[in-house]
C-alpha cells in the first residue's frame, strides 16, 4: 500500500494585522491577529476574559487636535473662488450658485463699462 502524504500548502502564510477588541471590564486593545479568525474573542491581556472584536479599531480614529481652523484671508480679487463659506456650513450648491450670480453681475459691469449694455 503506498504512503499517501497531505499537505497543506500556505505560500505566502496567514495575513496578519492590528485589530480591536473590547475588555468588559479594560476596555479596548488592540492585537495583531491572524486576519482570517479576527472575529473570534481574544483574551483581554489584563484579564484574560474573552473579548469581543469591535468595529471602532483604535488604529482608524482620527486623531484629536489635527483639524486646525487656517487663517481667513480675503480674496484679492471679487471673482477669487472663495470657499470660506464651505467652513462656515454655507452647501456647496449655494456657494456655486452665488458664484454664477457674482460672474453674471461681473460680466454685466464689464459691457457696461465697455458701452455694451
Ligand atoms: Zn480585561
Amino acid at each position: 500500500m503506498a504512503a499517501v502524504s497531505t499537505f497543506k500548502l500556505n505560500l505566502r502564510g496567514s495575513p496578519v494585522g492590528p485589530r480591536a477588541y473590547a475588555c468588559p471590564d479594560h476596555g479596548d486593545f488592540e492585537l495583531d491577529v491572524d486576519l482570517a479568525t479576527s472575529a473570534e474573542p481574544r483574551p483581554c491581556p489584563d484579564c484574560g476574559q474573552p473579548s469581543d472584536r469591535t468595529l471602532a479599531a483604535p488604529l482608524y480614529k482620527p486623531q484629536r487636535g489635527t483639524l486646525v481652523r487656517g487663517k481667513v484671508e480675503p480674496p484679492r480679487r471679487p471673482t477669487d473662488f472663495n470657499t470660506e463659506g464651505l467652513a462656515d456650513g454655507k452647501p456647496l450648491h449655494e456657494l456655486l450658485d452665488d458664484r454664477a450670480a457674482m460672474w453674471r453681475d461681473h460680466d454685466r459691469a464689464r459691457d457696461k463699462r465697455k458701452g455694451l449694455a
